[in-house]
């Protein structure tokens, strides 16, 4: 492991950056190019090592392979997100709706499939560290009995907890701060996702299933509804 650290001439010094990637030649890519954009970098080639250093040093950004040698991408980032709330980008060959989803599900928070251009990468790693600056000041969203917790992530239905994965309460806070405004499926993957996952799949309508199962037990109204054709609204029945 090496640990780099430069700052732009003058400026600020730069968020921390952890990559974690075992083939050399795309590790010096991106910590280049991380580097000329005043961020401070450090590079790590294994899952373990990442961990450990992600620990005695919590960085504001993890990059992470999938493919790693030892414990994969995807156990790296379960462990990472058991431990705390950094943003994670996962880098992945894999183009797969399905792997995209574990990822997500892991706890990453974004997903960027190899060969990707360093503009592109730059340009996410920024709206992950706007996204986390926003998030670090926390506010309790309302609608009818339902309540959402940014700073925690947890929601109560009346004074029921319920538990929200990273992209159920991404998906949640995005209705609750426009209710009764119709959101179309576009607009959630743009502002859930990030990136478009293409036309055919159905992710929307698997998250809005996880939500109404969390969100409506017990006879609780519907507060998710289909327009169909177009997409969701919350509203009250
Ligand atoms: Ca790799």
């Amino acid at each position: 492991m090496k640990a780099g650290d430069a700052a732009k001439g003058g400026t600020m010094a730069g968020e921390r950056i952890l990559i974690i990637e075992d083939e050399e030649r795309i590790a010096q890519f991106v910590e280049r190019g991380m580097i000329y954009e005043g961020f401070r970098v450090s590079v790590a080639r294994d899952g373990k090592s990442g961990l450990d250093f992600a620990r005695d040093n919590p960085p504001d950004l993890v990059i992470l392979d999938w493919m790693l040698p030892g414990l994969d991408g995807l156990e790296v980032c379960k462990r990472l997100r058991a431990a705390s709330g950094v943003a994670i980008l996962m880098l992945t060959a894999k183009d797969d709706v399905r792997d995209r989803v574990e990822g997500l599900e892991a706890g990453a928070d974004d997903h960027l499939v190899k060969p990707f251009s360093i503009d592109e990468l730059i340009a996410r790693v920024r709206a992950l560290l706007r996204r986390a600056t926003k998030a670090s000041q926390p506010e309790v969203l309302r609608f009818v009995d339902l309540a959402l917790d940014t700073g925690t992530h947890r929601a109560f239905r009346d004074k029921r907890a319920i538990d929200l994965t990273t992209k159920e309460y991404e998906l949640l806070e995005l209705f609750m701060r426009n209710p009764r405004q119709v959101l179309t499926r576009d607009v959630i993957f743009d502002r859930v996702w990030g990136y478009d996952f293409g036309g055919e799949s159905n992710i929307i309508e698997v998250y809005v299933r996880y939500l109404r199962q969390k969100t409506e037990q017990e006879g609780e109204n519907r507060l998710i509804h289909t327009v169909r054709g177009v997409g969701y609204v919350m509203r009250e029945e």
